[in-house]
């Protein structure tokens, strides 16, 4: 187990995720900041690495719904956009944590 395994997750609001995390830290993704990191092919570029959406692009008021877990290393979503094909590796949220512990 490390710091990168949830213990929780929670969808208390359609635009946000909260993870409480194995070591206790808790974290509050919204949706708009889980869009704007989506890493899937139509937002990034398989080849290069390059983000081929525009995080500006992501509306404020961007809900997520469907929530289901990814085998135990993922979590994905839809969300108001339309956009379905982000899987969100655990480990990448807590590299992403929008306020990292100390
Ligand atoms: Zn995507």
């Amino acid at each position: 187990m490390t710091s990168h395994t949830p213990r929780v997750i929670t969808r208390s609001d359609p635009t946000e995720i909260r993870i409480e995390w194995v070591d206790g830290h808790e974290t509050v993704y919204s949706a708009q900041q889980l869009r704007a990191i989506c890493p899937c092919a139509r937002c990034v570029d398989e080849m290069s690495g390059v983000r081929t959406h525009d995080p500006a692009s992501v509306p404020a008021e961007l809900t997520q719904k469907d929530l289901t877990m990814v085998g135990n290393y993922a979590i994905s979503m839809q969300f108001s956009d339309t956009h379905n094909t982000g899987i969100f590796p655990f480990s990448m949220l807590r590299e992403n944590d929008p306020e990292p512990s100390a």
